[in-house]
């Protein structure tokens, strides 16, 4: 589907219904659009929409009736089935595009692609058998790091191998699944650039965050980065470059490493992103709010940050400390209205800006 003539009043689907939908969600409201939450189990974003429907991904009948209530379509993870961005593109406009989200779902995919730009990654190679592995441990050296291809998130489905480990232990360890192994790269920090880009090719990046992380889980973002200006441009270059080749729309995040005086691309989320959760009160437009302008074809907003600013992630039973946060000046606190707090389960987060 081409060009989407977007108005307040039209109905935003977003395909998946946790957190991240529930703010895209919310910030669409602040717009004045509906909302209709596509999701095979009930969840945060489901409290915040008008429409709603609880259906597996692979019903085609449930996805052509979400398209005919929906005047375009989102999603707020990477690992919509291609099946079905493809049904809904055939009806409603996705944004950002089915290539995009088919980039960014498959690591190894995803390092051609950035490799193919010219930006640096860590050295890698695809990994489909115990042979494979060996080859590849011969090729990097250790320490090396695989990774499943897909469905991988928070460090989940990876393990680190060391020198002197066995291959076949590494390799079983990920069920067999098709992997990649990477090099290890020896970084100083972690670094996230999350930008926008329109229909008319617009781009806005916000300024790098630091991000530190905690069992695999980000646990704080930390703006200003503190990062040479020379490095800030590579990682903003370097976002721009990947949106632009993908024919991007919407909110786009791209987590690096920063070696030396330069960056190497990790990840690619192909949507609004943890890390970008300080700017709902630490710029002046939030990551959400970009999102719904960019993918409506509407002017993006300013990327301004209007202080110092920490997020601090609430992972597990730490949500419980949510009344201290509401008794302390300027903490600002975003309860994602989970029923159960499971270790490692991301269930709030509270944002502080000093001006
Ligand atoms: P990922 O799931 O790819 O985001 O990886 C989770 C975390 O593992 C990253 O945030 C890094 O701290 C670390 N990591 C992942 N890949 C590498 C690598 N190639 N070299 C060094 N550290 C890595």
């Amino acid at each position: 589907m081409g060009e989407a003539r977007i108005a307040p009043g039209a109905t935003l689907g977003i395909l998946g219904g946790g957190q991240l939908g529930r703010m895209i969600a919310t910030a669409a409201a602040s717009l004045g659009l509906k909302t209709h939450v596509f999701c095979p189990d009930t969840g945060p974003a489901f409290d915040v929409a008008a429409g709603r429907t609880v259906a597996a991904y692979e019903d085609e009948d449930a996805l052509r009736r979400f398209a005919a209530a929906i005047d375009l379509v989102t999603y707020e993870f990477e690992n919509v089935p291609g099946r079905t961005a493809e049904i809904l593109a055939g009806l409603v406009p996705l944004r950002p595009n089915a290539a995009a989200l088919a980039t960014a779902q498959d690591r190894l995919a995803e390092k051609r692609f950035a490799a193919g730009l010219g930006i640096p990654t860590a050295p890698f190679r695809a990994v489909e058998s115990e042979a494979d592995l060996t080859e590849a441990l011969e090729a990097l050296g250790t320490p090396a790091i695989l990774k499943t291809r897909r469905f991988g998130y928070d460090g989940k489905g990876q393990v680190r191998i060391h020198a002197g480990d066995r291959p076949g232990e590494a390799y079983a360890h990920l069920g067999g699944a098709p992997a990649i192994l990477e090099g290890f790269v020896p970084f100083t920090q972690e670094i996230s650039i999350v930008a926008a880009r329109s229909p008319d090719g617009a781009f806005a990046a916000y300024e790098p965050c630091l991000n530190e992380h905690r069992n695999g889980i980000l646990n704080v973002t930390r703006l200003p980065a503190g990062i040479p200006p020379g490095v800030e441009r590579r990682a903003v270059e370097a976002a721009e470059a990947i949106a632009a080749s993908l024919d991007y729309v919407g909110v786009i995040a791209v987590e690096m490493f920063v070696v030396g005086d330069d960056i190497v691309v990790n990840e690619i989320a192909p949507r609004v992103h943890n890390s970008g959760h300080w700017t709902i009160e630490g710029a002046e437009t939030s990551q959400f709010e970009q999102h719904v302008r960019a993918v409506c074809g509407w002017p993006l907003g300013a990327t301004t940050r209007l202080g110092r600013v920490e997020m601090r992630n609430l992972i597990g039973d730490e949500i419980e400390g949510w009344a201290a946060l509401l008794a302390e000046p300027g903490a600002h606190l975003h309860h994602y209205g989970k029923a159960r707090a499971r270790p490692g389960r991301k269930m709030g987060h509270v944002t502080r800006v000093s001006r």
